[in-house]
């Protein structure tokens, strides 16, 4: 039997014309939801009781280098450039294949648990081959629905060596992975490019990654409103040349005007917040309600588990309410008064991580919503639990309130991942003792003491 029927839930689509059923059923057939609605009465299902359960879309994170699993909130107390010193500069040359591939199998994992189905994974450590190889296994072992964003590392160079910024993505990596663990552009995880940008790289570099991006028909993701740019002026030279367009991922692009959002929105450009680390970064004030204003959307991811919590509902919540309070001062201002009403929703926070990331890309035809011919991507929440009990609104629910302890139960391409609120991974206390070591391991490595730094 591959039928399973979800039955008596609280259904979100996120469909406009499905909207919410409550209560109502979802049946699976393989990978696929082949039918949503009320009543559905299907002789060869395995029936699922959905009663005190919400049933939302799987959801996506956009942003996250779960390389560093292993090393769990070191990094609460830094801004961007005690976060560059001591991880890019520091702990990330200790890391070994093996360090990057636990850390990437746990790190998936914990997103499973969380609801995410769909994982962005930011992976800028691979000074080797083996190293890239290590946190591709690590992806696939975890049985997440993945894009794997392939990045170079960010160390000081050695004496002889030309600094990161001037050094191309290498190419013949890119082919090598192309030709290897990418080479169906159909399967659960799939490639993409981590490049530094202009304000990571020199022109040329950044000329060389976006053309090869471009070529290669592979999205190509990279970090905006660091320090000082390496290319100032470097967008505009890459508008010039044509490269701007739907294949680009702006992560923090805080420090864009409106001007240049708006017409990046136009050109296609996606962009993803990650609200919480970038208040802990320096990056200044999220760009949610500005990307509103311009006709686009955010995406959202949650950057650093060195920094913050990984789990969406979080990150969305943080998103919704750093905007409204940025909305609201200034609706105050100019009113002394409180506000008529919300300037944003609690269903539009929830479409950052799930109908807005799957078109940023590209696969909103297979994820994102719940809606019969799409892949079965679907997180399961406890609504009589009881920091959600009397669930009156479902997105109110998941969006204000529900936290990591509340996911049920997961399902990626119709396989359930999580079930009844344990990870359907064999041997878990194996590799939380690996991570553990290898957390150990890599602080040890630069002499780390525990309230150092
Ligand atoms: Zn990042």
């Amino acid at each position: 039997m591959t039928k399973t029927l979800i039955k008596g839930a609280m259904v979100v689509t996120m469909e406009p014309d499905l909207g919410d059923l409550v209560p109502g059923d979802v049946l699976i057939d393989g990978d696929r939801i082949v039918a949503i609605g009320r009543n559905l009465e299907v002789g060869d299902a395995q029936v699922i009781d959905g009663t005190h359960r919400i049933v939302a879309p799987g959801f996506i994170n956009a942003h996250l280098h779960t390389w560093q699993a292993a090393l769990k909130g070191i990094a609460a107390n830094w801004t961007l450039l005690e976060y560059f010193k001591w991880v890019h500069r520091g702990l990330a040359t200790q890391f070994r294949p093996e360090d990057i591939e636990i850390a990437t199998l746990f790190g998936a994992l914990t997103q499973i648990d969380a609801g995410t189905t769909t994982l962005v994974d930011w992976c800028h450590n691979n000074p080797t081959p083996d190293h890239t190889d290590g946190a591709v296994a690590g992806l696939f072992a975890s049985g997440i629905r993945a894009v794997f964003l392939h990045g170079p590392p960010k160390p000081d160079p050695k004496p002889g060596e030309p600094h990161f910024s001037e050094i191309p993505h290498p190419r013949h990596e890119v082919e090598r992975l192309l030709k290897g663990p990418f080479a169906s552009r159909d399967q659960l995880v799939t490639l993409g490019l981590a490049i530094l940008g202009p304000h990571y790289s020199t022109i040329e570099v950044s000329r060389h990654d976006f053309r090869m991006a471009k070529e290669l028909g592979l999205i190509a993701s990279m970090h905006q409103a660091g320090p000082t740019p390496k290319t100032p002026g470097g967008w505009d030279m890459l508008e010039a040349d044509g490269l701007v367009g739907p294949y680009v991922n702006i992560v923090h692009g805080n420090d864009f005007s409106d001007e240049r959002l708006r017409r990046y929105v136009d050109l296609g450009v996606s962009f993803s917040v990650t609200a919480d680390s970038e208040m802990c970064a320096g990056h200044g004030h999220p760009i949610t309600g500005r990307l509103l204003a311009c006709g686009g959307n955010p995406t959202l991811g949650n950057d650093l588990e060195t920094v913050t919590s990984s789990d969406m509902t979080t990150s969305a919540r943080v998103a919704l309410q750093m905007q409204r309070a940025l909305d609201n001062a200034v609706s105050r201002e100019r009113t002394q008064s409180i506000p008529a009403t919300s300037t944003i929703t609690t269903r539009q926070a929830l479409s950052w991580i799930t109908t807005e990331p799957a078109k940023m890309l590209g696969l909103d035809s297979k994820i994102g919503s719940l809606a019969p011919g799409k892949q079965a991507d679907l997180v399961v929440f406890r609504a009589d639990d009881m920091n959600l009990w009397p669930v009156h609104e479902p997105v109110n629910a998941l969006v204000m309130q529900a936290s990591f302890g509340n996911v049920d139960s997961v399902m990626i391409a119709g396989q359930w991942k999580k079930r009844g609120g344990k990870l359907a991974y064999g041997d878990l206390p194996g590799v939380r003792t690996r991570l553990k070591a290898s957390g150990d391991r890599i602080l040890e490595g630069i002499g780390y003491q525990w309230g150092a730094v």
